[in-house]
């Protein structure tokens, strides 16, 4: 039961160690790593016994059937929400509670309904927790990995001129989900032209023309756990400034690469990437910060940014993406998710990086 082994995870971080005796869970993200499945609205963590997952009629039957080794409480539509999961707060006799995220208006309206214990806002615990991906959620991610590569093998083979963005990325999509992928862990990229050059830039109905480069980026899910992938492409014979800044990018995300492991810190990481682009002399056009960590979430912690001096430790995911951007021109983002180990990186997403499609 990985879900369970993880609460008493976090007993063991914030209540040993922490000082809490009680922890309410509402981000739906948070509750999905301890339940495994969606739908919940709150989760309270007691000192002893088992938790109480707190959920709607709709998603009642359900969170019964899927919540094992959980205290399924069905909240009805005219009840207080806030006072049923303070009134059991107060019958565990919690002293310090701990709560992950809550608008300011249900916060306030929490605490009148709790009356005595203390209340902290505090996601450090999860967080850390979320950091470090357990054996099954590596295996979770490994095949959302392999179902995003599957998706890039079908960017390769429909990426021509006369393409349209949104006829590629409707391939892509394919290919993933008819394997079994979840929905895409976000908006897929493919963006053409000049438009390459902007980072972020979406999916459009423009036609792919001979010449253009094209930034395909694209991430499938896996019972719930992200993957995130780029490759560029170039339609037609590359130019050489097209060819220079790929190679450039190509091995700045190979060095980042080579140095990953446990122990460096993600602003290390960045500065590989970056001083290899800027000695090239592509430094201004790297816009953005190596990557980010992948878990549950796309972008999750660690960010993989030059302010960011915390080590890497063994069972994180980040990606290595470093991109060049040139405003008018086009860009180039090449991007793998990586699995940091104690002595180098393995990559989850695989590939070929061949500059044109095959
Ligand atoms: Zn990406
Ligand atoms: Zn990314």
């Amino acid at each position: 039961m990985p879900h369970l082994k993880r609460v008493n995870a976090l007993k063991e971080a914030a209540f040993e160690e922490g000082g809490f005796d009680g922890y309410l869970i509402f981000n739906g993200i948070n509750q999905l790593y301890f339940l495994g499945f969606p739908g919940t609205s709150a989760l309270l963590v007691p000192p002893d016994g088992e938790a109480t997952l707190y959920v709607y009629s709709v998603n009642y039957e359900q969170a019964k059937a899927m919540g094992k080794g959980f205290n399924v409480e069905l909240v009805k539509a005219n009840e207080n929400f806030l006072a049923k999961i303070a009134k059991k707060a107060v019958d565990c006799k919690i002293k310090k509670l701990a709560v992950d995220a809550l608008g300011v208006q249900t916060w306030v309206n929490l605490i009148d309904e709790l009356g005595g214990p203390k209340v902290e806002v505090n996601n450090s615990h999860i967080e850390s927790l979320r950091l470090v991906k357990d054996e099954v959620e590596i295996g979770l991610m490994r095949r959302a990995g392999e179902l995003t590569g599957e998706g890039m093998k079908a960017a390769f083979e429909v990426v021509k001129p006369g393409a349209k963005e949104f006829e590629v990325a409707a391939q892509i999509e394919y290919a993933m989900r008819s394997r079994g992928a979840g929905p895409t862990a976000f908006e897929s990229i493919v963006a053409s032209g000049q438009c390459s050059a902007f980072p972020h830039g979406g999916c459009s109905g423009r036609e792919i023309r001979e010449g253009d480069l094209v930034v395909v980026d694209i991430g499938a899910t896996y019972q719930y756990y992200c993957s995130d992938m780029t490759r560029t492409f170039v339609v037609g014979k590359p130019s050489s400034k097209q060819q220079k800044i790929y190679d450039t990018v190509k091995v700045a995300q190979q060095k980042a690469f080579e140095a990953a492991k446990a122990g460096v810190s993600a602003a290390d990481l960045d500065a590989v990437a970056r001083k290899f682009i800027t000695a090239a002399g592509f430094g201004q056009y790297f816009v953005h910060r190596l990557g980010h960590g992948v878990g549950l979430e796309v972008h999750e912690p660690p960010s993989m940014s030059s302010t960011n001096k915390n080590k890497l430790v063994a069972g994180c995911v980040v990606t290595d993406e470093p991109g060049i951007y040139v405003p008018g021109f086009g860009g180039v983002r090449i991007e793998d998710t990586l699995l940091m180990g104690l002595h180098g990186a393995e990559r989850l997403t695989t590939g070929p990086y061949n500059l044109k499609p095959a």
